[in-house]
């Protein structure tokens, strides 16, 4: 179907209307080397507009300007860094048609998404964190051995925090490491993925707007080697904070080590759905489909791999086929698309592929299974929705992170079956269970090694509920409290007290 797409704002018009330079302190420079990266709508392939493509130069710029705003963020009382976020989060909230129109254009994802999702959230999280700039605090303690001491602890930032952020959810991304950072007194170089810059640029130019130090938060737009990598290497920069892919963060580990970094590092996930025939089924059907194909399947949290008791298995499959089949794929910026695109010309080569060696490897594809042939859909990067079943544990669909709207449904007969085949895979990201069986869900989730499980639900996200993985999900919370701590560091004080 054509896509009859909403006009765009002429905010967004304008901001599309110029390249676009690095944001270092109050400037706006362009690389050192001139270098620009084109910025694609995934929708139509299309130049939106271009970006400075950051060298490892513009890096040590950017990591000077964050370390000489530091003194001056932490002069600002704890209320008035407060009082910069709420506004901040008030102000999105304002742009939100602005905020989703620049998203779909950049990312592809439909405004139906990132208008319940992404920039609400974004915005919240930015008061909630808010809340918090005033209220961290140190303790006061008594040694064990007595003595005349006054200790204390103070809770101190960490310093100049580099954040590496993904495409899947740029702006949210940008927020959920900026929140808690700026929150807890430190200042940010922020690295946008090079697919997905538009929103952070925008977030950062807004956050001038309104008065925060300049310098407090830089960008560098670029690529992982040109800007990520001096970025993760840099011995001015005291943490990382990363999203993305594992191999990438393997990398990012090696490069930290000159300074012995912080590090949170959010990666991978392979996250199992396990449906039992005592769930409400209807419900675990439409819980499952969200959770396989929101944002075009291009979550880390896709819980994809799908594991239903044999009972139930042939009703799950039908109803479950039968949504993915409705999917109507378009232009995000149409309000009848369900779908969009994937990001980019290159994600769609790699989903495709790993599709296709599905059905080369004998999966069955319930739906999809093909390459998307609809000439009004030709020059976007538009992936099948796929739904397989028949899938062995040792195909390449079910042991890597496909990053793309496909799910697979496998069957089992025992709860320890089910936790044995959740369990499957290096990944701890996290997981859903669907049972109406209280005792089972007592007794199921402590067995299930991830981050976070989802009970007859999936996908659920709260500013003020923590959120990360286990094993090779990587480690250091985001969101809620707890999401401080990789942002914050003890020290101890002792007093003599003469004694
Ligand atoms: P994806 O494959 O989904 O793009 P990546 O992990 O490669 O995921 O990308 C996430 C972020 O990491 C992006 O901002 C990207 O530019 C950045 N990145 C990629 N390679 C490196 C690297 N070697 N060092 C630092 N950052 C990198």
């Amino acid at each position: 179907m054509p896509t009859a797409t909403v006009a765009l704002l002429p905010e967004v018009a304008r901001f599309l209307d110029t390249d676009h330079g690095l944001i270092i302190g109050a400037d706006r420079p362009p690389a050192s080397d001139g270098g620009l990266i084109d910025v694609f709508d995934p929708a139509n392939g299309r130049l939106l507009t271009r970006v400075a493509s950051a060298t490892a130069s513009d890096v040590d710029a950017a990591v000077a300007a964050a370390r000489a705003a530091l003194p001056v963020w932490n002069a600002l009382s704890p209320a008035d860094r407060a009082d910069l976020l709420w506004r901040l989060g008030d102000e999105i909230a304002k742009r939100a048609e602005e905020f989703g129109q620049l998203e779909t254009l950049d990312n592809g994802k439909p405004t139906s998404e990132s208008g319940v999702l992404d920039v609400p959230l974004c915005a919240s999280l930015f008061k909630y964190y808010a809340g918090w700039a005033t209220k961290i605090e140190g303790e006061s303690m008594t040694p064990s051995g007595g003595g005349a001491f006054h200790v204390f602890t103070r809770r101190e930032p960490v310093g100049v925090v580099g954040a590496i952020i993904p495409w899947n959810f740029p702006l949210l991304m940008a927020g959920y490491k900026l929140g808690p950072a700026l929150a807890a007194g430190n200042t940010m170089v922020l690295k946008p993925a090079e697919q997905t810059p538009l929103s952070a640029l925008r977030l950062v130019e807004l956050m001038l707007e309104i008065g925060f130090p300049p310098g407090v938060v830089n960008v560098v737009t670029g690529d992982g080697p040109g800007a990520g990598a001096p970025l993760a290497a840099h011995l001015d920069v005291d943490k990382i904070t990363f999203t993305g892919e594992n191999a990438t963060g393997q990398k990012i580990l090696e490069a930290s080590k000159g300074n012995m970094k912080r590090l949170s590092l959010e990666l991978g996930g392979k996250s199992p759905s396990l449906i039992f025939a005592d769930a409400d089924i209807d419900k675990a059907i439409a819980g499952t489909f969200g959770a396989i194909y929101f944002n075009q399947g291009q979550c880390c949290i896709a819980g994809a791999r799908v594991f239903v008791e044999r009972t139930a298995y042939d009703r799950f499959v039908d109803g479950l086929g039968a949504k993915v089949a409705g999917i109507r794929l378009g232009n995000g910026l149409d309000p009848e698309t369900t779908m969009g695109p994937v990001v980019s010309a290159e994600q769609q080569a790699r989903v495709d592929g790993l599709i296709a060696s599905g059905v080369a490897a004998g999966a069955r594809a319930v739906v999809g299974g093909g390459t998307v042939s609809a000439p009004e859909l030709a020059d976007g990067y538009f992936v099948q929705p796929t739904l397989f079943t028949d899938v062995a544990a040792d195909m390449e669909i079910m042991r890597r992170e496909i990053f793309g709207p496909v799910g697979m449904v496998g069957v089992f007969d025992t709860e320890d079956e089910a936790i044995e085949l959740a369990n499957a895979t290096p990944f701890g990201l996290a997981s859903g269970l669907w049972t109406s069986d209280v005792t089972r869900t007592h007794r199921v989730v402590p067995q299930i090694h991830a981050g976070v499980v989802w009970v007859n639900t999936y996908g659920m996200f709260d500013v003020a509920i923590p959120y990360g993985g286990f094993k090779a999900s990587g480690y250091g919370k985001e969101l809620g409290r707890e999401a401080l701590d990789p942002y914050l560091q003890t020290k101890t004080v002792w007093i003599d007290l003469g004694g």
